[in-house]
């Protein structure tokens, strides 16, 4: 998971503070007050509803990339296929992971 800090106003707070937003793949998974520890988190179904429902648009995008890839480097894109191949599927699975839980 990715966090990142910023300046939003506090639901609980009523003020301009710090916040710290936390994200599970491309989603936001949640966000907390720094200085009261408020927390808005997004339920698991709808981050999963979301993780799925963009999963076809993305297959399709790395499918382009990759024929884009293959095409202007064919020899380049060989040899990295191998790795491709072995990492994709731990790479879906942390995301996965990272949005189910
Ligand atoms: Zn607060």
């Amino acid at each position: 998971m990715i966090a990142c800090q910023t300046e939003l106003t506090c639901l609980r707070c009523g003020a301009v503070t710090g916040h710290t937003i936390v994200y599970a793949s491309l989603y936001i998974k949640y966000i907390v007050c720094n200085q009261c520890s408020f927390k808005i988190e997004k339920p698991v179904t709808i981050l999963m509803k979301q993780y799925i429902q963009d999963l076809p648009k993305r297959a399709f995008a790395l499918t382009l990339r990759l024929k884009g890839e293959a095409m202007s480097h064919p020899i380049l894109f060989a040899l990295s296929l191998p790795k491709r191949m072995l990492y994709k599927p731990i790479e879906l699975t942390r995301e996965f992971s990272e949005v189910c839980l």
